[in-house]
């Protein structure tokens, strides 16, 4: 593999990449890179985790090395969907940028537009902004587009999800034609297709991993729920999931909890610190300093389980997560591969639970047709009564689901071994963990970069 002192960069990038303990780049960085120096378009397939923000933030400082900011007319711009993902491309920039006076804007939702205000009327080098609040300064006609050399749209699938389409279309007839354009999305999706078709030029086309098989090791089982009492049905699926969290012991470090809807993902979590876990939200409705107190504790490992929506969680950067609970079936397929992505990181051990009720039953086939793949049955141990109706139920969909004879009889042999002693139980666990190393899917393979199981701070130490 190439190093960094490969790729043509400023010496004082180099310098700054070097600080940050990165060796050698990742492969999107490798073929980004050169491309982007070269002033191509690039279009990268390619998700979180793979080291895609330096691939495009590099070039993009070394290419503002030169020149200097006018006011109000920023030279380059950073488009994400969350003010999370945003505010990560921005701290990305300070570390790469920090031997370089570069100045810098964020622009996000929940913040005032004074202070935003202030520093675009000085000029800034770089503007990493959110399409609405872009869109808002620009209205107000505190900003000029005319000035961009080189524009950043990252996780564009997402701003399809959140319907940003229209506004990233509005503001790239906003940018001058002759700019450069650097354009990252984990999917291909039609309407992503046409949106690159129209804007980009030429571009090189940079594909990491496939969507669907884009996850690392990851031990994935799925749990069918059928409520005892429809009427206590929200009770029943958060005790199940407690069960599931307590069934995991001490393997379980630290969890995300992804709920489909805003409001589950509060209530799920004050149940969760009703019933004793350390849990805290996080959703698009809550204020940003909360969010970003609540990723901070999340990442220092001072909060156990972050209970969160697809919007919050997308694109980030938090190493070493050893679980996540889907306590709903994701409606896309898709986000059931980002999910699972944020654990088992880098071929560390991770583990993906699932809760799914009869009527998720439809989206969960479509996951499993996405990936090619079954997941498993989990394996409750140590049920209390009311679980026994659901390992049944296991039984009773698998099925009527079409599954094989053999993997009816294995599930059958794995209630049986539910139902005998807890001595054998645990023989039991141990036996399946072995043979649920089989059903561990690799997604990134050879191309995963071992740095990426650790956090930049423990880099920094190593
Ligand atoms: P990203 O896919 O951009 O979210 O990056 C994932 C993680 O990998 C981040 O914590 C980066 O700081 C880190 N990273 C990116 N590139 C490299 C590299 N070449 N060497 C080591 N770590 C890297």
């Amino acid at each position: 593999m190439e190093l960094f002192s490969d790729l043509k960069l400023n010496p004082k990038i180099l310098k700054a990449v070097k600080d940050a303990g990165y060796e050698k780049p990742t492969p999107i960085q490798e073929k980004a890179i050169p491309a982007a120096l070269d002033g191509k378009d690039v279009l990268g397939i390619a998700q979180t985790g793979t080291g895609k923000t330096a691939s495009f933030t590099l070039p993009m400082i070394n290419l503002l090395s030169r020149g200097r900011a006018r006011a109000r007319m920023p030279r380059s711009l950073v488009l994400c969907p969350t003010r999370e993902l945003a505010a990560q491309v921005a701290e990305n920039f300070d570390i790469y940028a920090k031997n370089l006076k570069l100045s810098k804007a964020l622009l996000i939702g929940g913040v005032s537009f004074k202070e935003q205000d202030v520093l675009i009327d000085k000029g800034v080098d770089v503007l990493i902004a959110t399409p609405g609040r872009l869109i808002d300064h620009f209205e107000r006609g505190k900003l000029l587009l005319t000035g961009v050399q080189v524009m950043v749209v990252d996780e564009a699938d997402r701003m399809l999800d959140m319907g940003f389409i229209p506004d990233i279309e509005r503001i790239f007839k906003l940018t001058p034609f002759t700019r450069q354009t650097l354009f990252f999305s984990a999917t291909m999706a039609p309407e992503i297709e046409r949106i690159t078709n129209t804007f980009l030029s030429a571009p090189i086309r940079v594909e990491i991993a496939r969507q669907a098989t884009a996850s690392e090791s990851i031990k994935q089982s799925v749990v069918m729920f059928t409520p005892k009492r429809k009427d206590r049905e929200a009770s029943e699926k958060r005790q199940l999931l407690r069960h599931l969290i307590d069934s995991e012991g001490k393997n379980c470090t630290n969890a995300i909890v992804f709920c489909n809807r805003k409001t589950d993902v509060d209530i799920c979590s004050k149940s969760l610190n009703k019933h004793g876990y350390q849990a805290a939200p996080i959703h698009g409705d809550l204020d940003q300093t909360k969010r970003t107190e609540t990723l901070e504790s999340f990442r220092e490992g001072d909060l156990r389980i972050l209970v969160a929506s697809d919007v919050a969680a997308r694109g980030l950067d938090i190493p070493s997560v050893s679980h996540v609970f889907n306590f709903d079936v994701p409606i896309q397929a898709e986000d059931y591969v980002h999910r699972i992505g944020r654990t088992g990181r880098a071929g560390r051990d991770g583990t993906a639970i699932m809760i799914c009720n009869k009527r998720d039953r439809k989206n969960f086939a479509n996951i499993e047709t996405l990936l090619k793949k079954e997941i498993p049955l989990s394996n409750l141990s140590d049920e209390p009564d009311n679980f026994n109706q659901i390992a049944n139920e296991n039984e009773d969909f698998k099925s009527k689901s079409g599954i094989t004879d053999e993997n009816q009889h294995q599930n059958q042999n794995q209630n049986q071994n539910q139902n005998q002693t807890k001595e054998n139980k645990s023989k039991n666990v141990k036996k399946n963990q072995k043979s649920e190393n089989s059903n561990r899917i690799i997604g990134l393979g050879e191309h995963t970069p071992g740095f990426l199981s650790q956090s930049f701070n423990d880099r920094l130490a190593s």
